[in-house]
């Protein structure tokens, strides 16, 4: 599985293009997904297929989300309601991550799905559990040494490949960019921050790009 980090997060500068028309994405396209891996279907049901069509009949198999006929169509109406029901008749929960809602109104998971995914998370997929990433290991095959790590707001940044540096970016949590340069003393240089967590990445004459987290008190 991909995924990129141009893609994440409301910041993220790409427009979601869905036949042929552009919406505001926050970047939650992976919490979707991520809700289908640990089990859970769209919040419709399906019943109408995924994009066209309308069906009460079939069910997300969740409680506690409203019976609903078709996928939202990336809008925010509050008051839709697809299907209506004897007793207990709800508009559309728009608001679910499992629906095609526009994702700035999109906010929740109900309680049903939570347990559900915890459940198949405990089981189909307790593969995630149970393995463990050694992050030392990890850090022995980055040619970039970051030291003190975690420091206090400046740090020595060692570039341990054989390779030439040809530039270092490096961006905050939120993926925002706040250093490029092409540094003057190539094996090692100094960095200046203020507290946070940082990602560096390294882009060799050679074309290599290695990146490693750090972070400043
Ligand atoms: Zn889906």
């Amino acid at each position: 599985m991909v995924l990129d980090f141009r893609v994440v997060g409301s910041n993220n500068p790409n427009i979601l293009n869905v036949q042929g028309m552009d919406y505001d994405s926050h970047g939650r396209t992976c919490v979707h997904e991520v809700g289908h891996y640990l089990g859970l279907r769209h919040i419709w049901g399906d019943g109408g297929g995924i994009f066209g069509g309308s069906s009460c009949s079939v069910d997300d198999g969740m409680e506690d989300t409203p019976n609903q006929g078709e996928q939202t169509g990336f809008s925010c109406n509050k008051t839709r309601n697809t299907c209506t029901d004897v007793s207990n008749d709800l508009p559309d929960m728009l608001e679910n991550y499992m629906d095609y809602s526009d994702e700035s109104c999109q906010n929740i998971f109900t309680e049903d799905q939570v347990s559900h995914m915890r459940k198949v998370l405990e089981n189909q997929r307790k593969g995630l559990i149970e393995s463990q990433v050694n992050t030392s290991e990890i850090n022995n095959y980055s040619f970039i040494k970051v030291s003190p790590n975690p420091g206090m707001g400046e740090f020595t940044i060692h570039y341990t490949s054989d390779s030439r540096v040809l530039l270092y970016t490096v961006y905050d949590i939120s993926g925002k960019l706040l250093i490029s340069a092409n540094p003057e003393n190539d094996k090692q240089f100094k960095v200046f921050v203020s507290p946070g967590i940082y990602y560096i990445n390294i882009i060799d004459v050679k074309g290599i790009s290695t990146s490693t987290r750090f972070i400043s008190y």
